[in-house]
């Protein structure tokens, strides 16, 4: 029986029953050797776990169908999926466009690792498809783009850029991580590479480190397991369980995040103590129209700047009670920083710097009523 409906895939996508066991859920194969029959036929078609592990397979399996792409390979982080997509796209020479407001990581592995092994980049606003085609140059081999981005929620049109990318020859790579596969498929809006950190969302309940890359062309996919084997950024079988385990469950908590954070975003734009709300899912958001095109809603992460500047913001963060304070997002449960001094510290001085008075929040899946008081009571006097 064939089946493609999401939440199945989520649930079913490279996870069959165990044939020996009869186990539904894909054994943890703590494993690093595989016994083989006779020299070089082993038992199972596996040999080496850099290389493939039952565990790490079925989760790539599920990721893949979950992205409509061709292949998914799993990574150790985030960082490591973006660090071996590049070493296998580019070369000394090359040029990457990255977003105006990249995520702080994925800057921080242009400016100051790949640059040092000549790989150019510039930093562009990207919701504006023209800036990223002037931008263009003959040695331009990526677009890379994060929609919505960290933390200012800006969205970009993923199916233009994908036209600008490929008119100059370049391949577009999409950073998924705030929207997961449930809310927006790049590789149906012409994309090549969706990567991920699936710590965030896809992951889900802030108990493992991991990342992935899904791409569309079999030959570039080839070329990146290529890459995982060699370079072997790959992330144990423990912690792809743990990842494929969150993901089964992604659908019913995104439904959850986004209605929460619709709930918060709006509460917050009535609130008088609060001067600008971005999330993209508000229709005063520069980019709703592109949002509502391309997302089936509009996400959990909400951001935003309480009057009384720096702080104010500050003030917030400290007060709430059920937002944690703490980085990273896309868990079971709120979290509150400020990415002026935190998430984004880097940035500072950099053509990514956010402004001082920014407050994220990663909307949890808590009730929505004790959410929507935890602000009010931090941001009252
Ligand atoms: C967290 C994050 C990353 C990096 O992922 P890690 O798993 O922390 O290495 C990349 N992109 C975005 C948008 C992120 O939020």
């Amino acid at each position: 029986m064939t089946f493609d409906g999401f939440e199945t895939l989520a649930i079913h996508a490279g996870q069959e029953a165990d044939a020996q066991t009869g186990a539904v859920v894909v054994p943890i194969h703590q494993t690093s050797t595989y016994a083989q029959d006779s020299v070089a036929r082993p038992r199972g078609g596996y040999e080496y776990s850099r290389t493939a592990n039952p565990t790490r397979v079925a989760l790539e399996e599920c990721l893949a169908a979950l992205e409509s792409g061709t292949r998914g390979l799993a990574f150790a982080s985030g960082m490591a999926a973006e660090d071996t997509l590049l070493r296998t796209v580019a070369k000394p020479g090359d040029h990457v466009i990255i977003p105006g407001d990249a995520y702080g990581g994925t800057f921080r592995l242009f400016s100051q690792v790949m640059q040092r092994w000549g790989v150019s980049w510039d930093a562009v606003p990207q919701t504006d498809p023209d800036a990223v085609r002037r931008a263009v140059r003959p040695e331009t081999i990526a677009v890379w783009t994060e929609s919505p981005t960290n933390p200012l929620l800006n969205v970009t049109d993923i199916e233009a850029l994908a036209g600008v990318a490929h008119e100059a020859g370049a391949l577009l790579v999409v950073d998924n991580t705030f929207a997961s596969p449930y809310l927006q498929q790049p590789l149906r809006l012409g994309a090549d590479v969706v990567v991920h950190s699936t710590t965030k969302y896809l992951g889900g309940h802030s108990d493992v480190v991991g990342g992935a890359a899904v791409v569309a062309d079999a030959e570039l996919a080839e070329r990146l397991a290529f890459h995982q084997n060699t370079m072997g950024a790959i992330p144990g079988p423990f912690d792809a369980w743990l990842t494929l385990r969150g993901v089964k469950t992604l659908g019913v908590r995104m439904d959850r995040h986004c209605r929460n954070a619709e709930r918060v975003a709006t509460e917050l734009s009535r609130h008088p103590g609060v001067e600008r709300v971005y999330y993209p899912g508000l229709a005063e958001h520069p980019q709703h129209t592109v949002a509502k095109r391309q997302m089936r809603a509009f996400g959990g992460m909400v951001a935003f700047r309480p009057s009384g500047g720096e702080e104010a913001a500050l003030r917030v963060c400290d007060r709430t009670r059920v937002f944690t304070l703490g980085e990273s997002l896309g868990g079971v449960e709120s979290l509150i920083e400020h990415p002026g001094r935190m998430t984004h510290a880097s940035a500072a001085g950099s053509p990514l710097e956010v402004p001082a008075d920014l407050v994220r929040l990663s909307v949890g899946i808590e009730s929505a009523d004790d959410l929507v008081a935890d602000l009010a009571q931090a941001l009252g006097k």
